[in-house]
This record gives C-alpha cells, sequence and structure tokens, in this order.
C-alpha cells in the first residue's frame, strides 16, 4: 500500500536568515536532519530541536519545529526534561563538539546512562568555530589548525569510545557532506527507542584547514578515507540484550572500530542495543510523570496546591 507524503524537507526549514560561512558543514547536517524528519512523515509540530552555544546553537533557528536554545553544555539535560513532559514529541538535541564534550561533558556521560528516547546530534569540526577557532575537546596532540599560535599539546577525546562506556544505546558517526547517508543515520537513531548518539564529522573550512572536504574525500590511493561500516558485513546490533557476554563482544567491536583514524575513517551504526527507556521505568514507578504536557492546569481553580502536590 502506498504510503501519502504530507512532509517534504521544506515543510521543515524556517524562513530564518542563515548567518552559518559559506560551505559550513553544518549545512549538510541541517539538509540531513529535514529529510530524515520527512522520511518519517513527523509533523512539524511534534518535534522540538535543542542546542547548546556555538555555531551548532543556532539550529533550531533553522527548524520549522518547536525549538530551544539553551545554554552552553545544557542541550541533553533540556532534551531530556522535554521529552519526559510530553512523549508526543521527537525530541533532536544538536550540539558542537566543544559543547558537548568539553563544557556539557558531564551530562553527556550521564544522558547515555539514562538512555531517554531522544536523539543526539554532535557537529564535530574539533574546534570552537563560533569564539574563532580554538582546539576543542576532538583535536588530537600535535595538530594546529590556522587559528592556533601552537600545535594542540594535549589528546583528543574518542566520542565513539566515551559513549560505549556511558552507556548509549544508538551510536553512530556521519560525514556532514554526506547528506544521504547521514539523513539515513538520522532517522535511524530517531527510530531507536533509546538516547541515540550521532557524532558527526564536520567540515568548518573558516577555521579547521585539516578536516576539509578534500582531505576526507581524498585517501592514500586517490579514495575516500571514510567507509561505511555496514558495506564491510559489520553487525552492530546485540541480538540477545541478556547475553552479557555478546554485549562486551559488541561493546569491544565498536571501540575497537572508533579508533580507526588517518587512512581509513569508518562511519555508520558502530553499536545498537535495545534497553527499556528511561520512560518505561519512570512509567512503572510513577505513571503520573509520563504525563506533565497532558495535565489539566484547570487555571479556573484557585487552589492550585492539590496540582502542585500530584506533580511532586
Ligand atoms: Fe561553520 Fe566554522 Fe563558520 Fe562556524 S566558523 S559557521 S563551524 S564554517
Ligand atoms: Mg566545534
Amino acid at each position: 500500500m502506498a504510503t501519502t507524503v504530507q512532509f517534504t524537507a521544506k515543510d521543515y526549514k524556517a524562513d530564518t536568515h542563515n548567518n552559518w560561512c559559506p560551505g559550513c558543514g553544518d549545512f549538510g547536517i541541517l539538509s540531513a536532519m529535514q529529510s530524515a524528519l520527512a522520511q518519517l512523515q513527523i509533523p512539524p509540530h511534534r518535534v522540538a530541536v535543542i542546542s547548546g552555544i556555538g555555531c551548532s546553537g543556532k539550529t533550531p533557528h533553522y527548524v520549522h519545529a518547536y525549538g530551544f536554545h539553551t545554554l552552553h553544555g545544557r542541550s541533553l539535560p533540556s532534551a531530556t526534561g522535554m521529552r519526559l513532559a510530553n512523549r508526543d514529541l521527537t525530541v533532536l538535541a544538536v550540539g558542537g563538539d566543544g559543547d558537548g564534550y568539553g563544557i556539557g561533558a558531564g551530562y553527556f556521560v550521564n544522558t547515555g546512562r539514562r538512555n531517554v528516547d531522544f536523539t543526539y546530534i554532535v557537529m564535530n569540526n574539533a574546534v570552537y568555530g563560533l569564539t574563532k577557532g580554538q582546539a576543542s575537546p576532538t583535536l588530537g596532540r600535535g595538530v594546529k589548525t590556522k587559528s592556533m599560535p601552537e600545535p594542540a599539546i594535549q589528546d583528543g577525546i574518542n566520542p565513539i569510545a566515551m559513549a560505549v562506556s556511558a552507556g548509549y544505546t544508538f551510536i553512530a558517526r556521519g560525514y556532514a557532506l554526506d547528506v544521504k547517508y547521514l539523513a539515513s543515520l538520522i532517522a535511524a537513531g530517531i527510530r531507536h527507542r533509546g538516547t541515540s548518539f550521532i557524532d558527526v564529522l564536520q567540515t568548518c573550512p573558516t577555521y579547521n584547514d585539516l578536516m576539509t572536504k578534500e582531505w576526507f574525500e581524498s585517501g592514500p590511493s586517490n579514495g575516500s578515507r571514510l567507509y561505511k561500516l555496514d558495506a564491510t558485513g559489520y553487525d552492530p546490533k546485540v541480538h540477545d540484550p541478556a547475553n552479557a557476554g555478546e554485549v562486551v563482544a559488541k561493546k569491544v567491536q565498536a571501540v575497537e572500530r572508533s579508533y580507526e583514524w588517518g587512512n581509513r575513517i569508518p562511519i555508520g551504526v558502530f553499536y545498537q542495543i535495545e534497553l527499556p527507556t528511561y520512560e518505561d521505568m519512570l512509567a512503572q514507578r510513577q505513571p503520573i510523570l509520563g504525563q506533565r504536557a497532558r495535565v489539566d492546569l484547570d487555571l479556573t481553580r484557585r487552589d492550585v496546591t492539590p496540582l502542585l502536590d500530584a506533580l511532586r
């Protein structure tokens, strides 16, 4: 039976002027998000996009949906609260590498432990773009971009390996300029029940002259350094979540692949497991916590004490 297409990618485009630099990889990520929402036919009024601070922080302004531009590193707790208050929303948290792995690192770890059902997309360009290209937590030791006076003296972190140890149940990496493939990863992340984490290799032509389109798309033998995990027969899924041995083996496999860098860089889904969501577990304890956005406020009532008691 044919599915009726009600929404196209342009239905998720806001009229707001976009002031990202020309050629910025963020445009590809934005297009992939809009394409994924259209693929899944999610009405714009059922979507919320939450951001922190940085170039990525502007994303909610460019999506025709609910949006919240929060404080630096705070997109994850805000997305958590929004999703728990209203289960009818498809929540997309977005942020940069500095925002999510630096300022918001504590939230990054604890969000993985919770498994609230939303999707977290990180625009990872290895620099703090909005503040003129300082080294971010993902820039490697000894690397110097054009905005830095000296090479970095600290090692970069590995976001995929961090996500595995934090407990994320869907972990993927995309490339900003392969919009079609990235859209498929975002759609898979939205479909997954639980917190989906997608680290996106993003080109910043203004401040990062190392992770460029040319660098990503040329390898030692003139081919792309990027390769798709699913094209190699890699299986990211834990088929029996109750089998501790399989869970550990799939985590080790994901971490090993995540350390491939240089001439061959994997993109795709690294790890996926179906586990109860935080909402599932809360609903068992206190069913009212799942219904906050549905509470009848009854504003004509003068004494709101019973309502506040019910929400405690
Ligand atoms: Fe994009 Fe870099 Fe410009 Fe920010 S500074 S908008 S990340 S190109
Ligand atoms: Mg950045």
